[in-house]
């Protein structure tokens, strides 16, 4: 409801500008395919999706903004149209910036014939000093003939069109940097993952967004609002080329605490392997945050319920969490485990003579997921941590079983067996201690690695001044080896339970005879 209360005020600001298009509403998702998509992204596109497809029947293009051939790839595009898949998006087509080459060229030719753009050779530094000093280039007056001959340099990639770029003549001193001369070409002789070594120069992203967004019929073109200074800057490229008009629309950017989402950071965590990869559970991706369990229903439900805000926030984790608990709780069927290490035996003197099993549902309060088998038996295993706070004499509850007596604890720290004796006409509202255990006989106990991460940052929030390396934590996944009931055999991967008393899990591995399951917790948003 708050999702839709927020969306439907910005549709109905939305739809003052919408009086003026005729044709239907066309937004679009631009990745530039050069890294996996996080859920930043998924906030662009889920809301591009949104008012396209949910508020106005319109359409989505997916465009792959691909001019940079040092940075992008296949295995990135590939990802993309499979993530967006996964999270329910259709683009009604998809299209790529690479294959309006010829035709930026061609507009490129244009700007410099009307005067509206030159080349340029001052080395970066210089080139930064003068537009952070509003000072004009030395090439800024040459001539169209010259400006037009280096263009061709640099289209073949020669040695002296290397050295220069194209930079539109908007203005030297606006007060909007945005405004000053902008760099519309520069070369790359890298291959490129589309168009091979055809193109040795490539446009900017200043420059081929606000023309290839008009000649796609995009009407409206949603962005962050880091991009707000440019927005003059997009105008003045549609304005100065006489093309189609497109409205803008800014949101804020989506971050989180502990958590950086830019594409070269996450690249380089997984180039030094300090994850497993673009889907380790400790990524902010859309696999990563899969892979920890997040669902996609409450993916898309929490990040629609930031809706279009442009108030920039610093998102806890918490929520985000809180909100993929609602949706596992009902569905994660209860299972158990005890770790393997310090594991204590326990005898249970008047236990049934042979193991017999039982039928118990999978979740006490949803008997559709029906039953799970409970063996029984007189030799048990429980957790250390609960053992070595009992007490001789005292009364305790074995969960889905009943009340026992602790008669005998041998050994400390770590205890290593202990005798219970049977007390099932016991009142468990009386008891203090709720305990998980299993049976080692009547079931073939599954053995698991049991997974828990951290983030990957060590500090909520970064300066500007640190250096984002000497906060990347060095510890930030552990592995608990468990022995689980046999229950778990049966699990596929992607799977969510809960382990009575430890938490939601989700399958990252199913068990096989050689292998162990493989299981990774999923944070639930209360802090431990
Ligand atoms: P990076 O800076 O890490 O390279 P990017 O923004 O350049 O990321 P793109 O592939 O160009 O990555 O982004 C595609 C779309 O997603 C853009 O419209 C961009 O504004 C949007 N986007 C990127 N990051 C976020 C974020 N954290 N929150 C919301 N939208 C985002
Ligand atoms: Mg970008
Ligand atoms: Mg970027």
């Amino acid at each position: 409801k708050a999702r839709k209360a927020a969306l439907s005020k910005a549709g109905a600001s939305y739809n003052i500008a919408l009086q003026e298009t005729e044709k239907g509403v066309v937004t679009r998702f631009p990745p530039e395919p050069s890294g996996y998509l996080h859920i930043g992204h998924a906030k662009a596109a889920l809301l591009n999706d949104y008012f396209a497809h949910e508020l106005y029947k319109g359409t989505l293009l997916l465009r792959f903004d691909d001019t940079n051939p040092s940075k992008e790839k296949q295995e990135f595009q590939d990802a993309i149209v499979e993530d967006l898949a996964l999270m329910g998006i259709k683009p009604d087509k998809t299209s790529y910036t690479s294959d309006h080459l010829e035709t930026l060229y061609q507009y490129c030719i244009r700007m410099i014939k009307e005067g509206h753009a030159y080349a340029d050779d001052t080395d970066q530094e210089t080139m930064r000093d003068q537009r952070m000093n509003g000072i004009a280039s030395k090439n800024r007056d040459n001539s169209v003939e010259q400006n037009l001959a280096i263009l061709e340099e640099m289209k073949i990639g020669t040695e002296k069109g290397l050295k220069n770029c194209i930079r539109a003549k908007l203005s030297v001193d606006n007060p909007n940097k945005a405004m000053r001369d902008p760099v519309i070409y520069r070369c790359n002789l890298l291959p490129h993952h589309r168009t091979g070594t055809t193109w040795k120069m490539y446009p900017t992203y200043d420059f081929a967004c606000p023309i290839v967004d008009s000649l796609e019929g995009v009407t409206h073109a949603l962005r962050t609002t880091e991009y707000t200074d440019r927005n003059p800057q997009y105008q003045w490229f549609l304005d100065t080329l006489k093309l189609r008009h497109v409205h803008m629309w800014d949101f804020a950017r989506m971050n989180f605490i502990r958590t950086e989402l830019s594409k070269r950071k996450l690249t380089k965590l997984v180039d030094a392997g300090t994850v497993w990869g673009w889907d380790d559970p400790r990524m902010p991706t859309i696999r990563g945050v899969r892979r920890r369990g997040m669902t996609i229903p409450a993916l898309r439900d929490f990040i629609l319920k930031q809706g279009p805000s442009r108030n920039i926030v610093v998102m806890d984790w918490t929520n985000f969490w809180a909100s993929n608990r609602k949706e596992i709780d009902p569905v994660a069927p209860r299972h158990t485990s005890i770790d393997v290490k310090d594991a204590v035996k326990a005898t249970v003197t008047n236990g049934p003579a042979e193991a017999y099993i039982e039928d118990k549902p999978k979740h006490g309060k949803v008997p559709t997921l029906g039953n799970k088998k409970v063996a029984y038996s007189k030799s048990l295993i429980f957790d250390q941590e609960d053992v070595k706070l009992f007490k001789e004499g005292e009364e305790v509850t074995l969960m889905n079983y009943g009340n026992a007596f602790v008669r005998k604890i041998n050994g400390s720290n770590p205890i290593t067996d202990i005798e219970l004796e049977l007390h099932l006409e016991g009142d468990f509202k009386k008891t203090e201690k709720k305990l998980t255990w299993l049976s080692t006989e009547g079931q073939e106990l599954i053995k698991a690695e049991v997974w828990d991460f951290d983030y990957l940052m060590t500090k909520d929030k970064l300066e500007e001044t640190d250096n984002w390396e000497d906060f990347v934590n060095p510890d930030s996944a552990w592995k608990v080896d468990a022995l689980c009931d046999e229950n778990v055999k049966d699990l596929k991967q992607d799977d969510i339970i809960q382990l009575d008393r430890k938490g939601y899990y989700r399958v990252d591995r199913a068990a096989t005879a050689e292998k162990p399951l493989v299981l990774f917790g999923i944070p639930t948003g209360k802090t431990k």
